[in-house]
């Protein structure tokens, strides 16, 4: 394996949620990347607006904890889990979870409180999924034999390089497997085929630069938990990665484009960071406080 560091530079660096959440909303990801320079709102307002959590956020955020600590737990001791221990630890996170967090549904005033089992029965439903696919014994009697080399999340938040480009791609786990590597990303979602694509393929690009691996020998899977357990995988070859890599530098010199200093990644004026036409998505935004007064929302 190779060494995971980068030497630090401030330059922007591309992932599939950072592009995302700038094709959505530009405002939005002003606020969210760039909150230190505006000169209308304090930081701490808008660093305490884009902190807030939400109910399908934070399940989703249970469920891969309670997944990463099974993993981890599995690196110390191959023991089969106890169930019941495995359930009522995610039912202690979430009531953690709903006790001591800021939701975007309780600040706006959808409603009075998140409880533990709002979380949970969906959070549960998920972990129930797993255990029961036929992924989980292949987790507990095939890739434990490689366990010593897994990543469980890769380290430095993912960061890579794609075609020389800056890149954060950021999966669940990784394992050896003889001559070759499988990735597996858990998705408490709902699948998108565009995004899911771009997601894979980051996946293997990180494992192609770090690991020296040929493409063909990385395997790329979204691991869906809900409503009912299934894989997606989609077959690459090397016309899909080089159409991937002019992809990932289009859209990164799109966003550069927005600096005023590229190298150092500080945003133009805010003014040309548009709000969106689409009104539907304010009303999961966290920042419609901001917005409010300026338009409908
Ligand atoms: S409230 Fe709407 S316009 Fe304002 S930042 Fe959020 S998504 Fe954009």
């Amino acid at each position: 394996m190779t060494n995971f560091d980068f030497e630090f530079t401030k330059i922007l660096g591309w992932s599939v949620s950072r592009y995302n959440m700038f094709q959505t909303c530009k405002r939005q990801y002003y606020y969210n990347y760039y909150g230190k320079y505006d000169t209308e709102y304090p930081t701490s307002e808008i660093n305490k607006l884009k902190n807030l959590t939400s109910i399908p956020l934070m399940r989703g955020t249970i469920v891969h904890h309670v997944l990463e600590t099974l993993l981890k737990r599995l690196k110390v001791t191959e023991k089969n889990i106890d169930k019941n221990k495995f359930f009522q630890y995610a039912k202690k996170e979430c009531r953690k979870k709903s006790n001591n967090l800021a939701f975007t549904e309780v600040y706006y005033g959808d409603q009075s409180s998140v409880s533990a089992s709002e979380l949970y029965e969906d959070v549960s439903t998920c972990l129930k999924n797993f255990i029961e696919s036929d992924r989980f014994p292949w987790v507990m009697e095939e890739a434990v034999k490689y366990k010593d080399n897994w990543i469980i999340e890769p380290p430095n938040f993912g960061e890579t390089r794609i075609d020389d480009i800056k890149a954060y791609t950021k999966f669940d786990f990784l394992t050896p497997l003889d001559d070759k590597v499988m990735i597996i990303d858990w998705k408490s979602g709902i699948p998108d085929e565009n995004k899911d694509r771009k997601q894979l393929m980051g996946y293997t690009s990180w494992a192609c630069y770090h690991l020296k691996k040929d493409p063909q020998k990385i395997v790329a899977v979204l691991s869906y938990l809900k409503p009912e357990y299934s894989e997606t995988i989609i077959p690459m070859d090397d016309f899909d990665f080089r159409s991937f890599y002019r992809q990932v530098k289009k859209e990164t010199y799109e966003m550069r484009d927005y600096c005023k200093n590229a190298t150092e990644n500080i945003p133009k004026e805010k003014e040309i960071f548009m709000k969106t036409s689409n009104e539907f998505l304010c009303q999961y935004c966290n920042f419609r406080d901001l917005c409010k007064g300026d338009k409908l929302i």
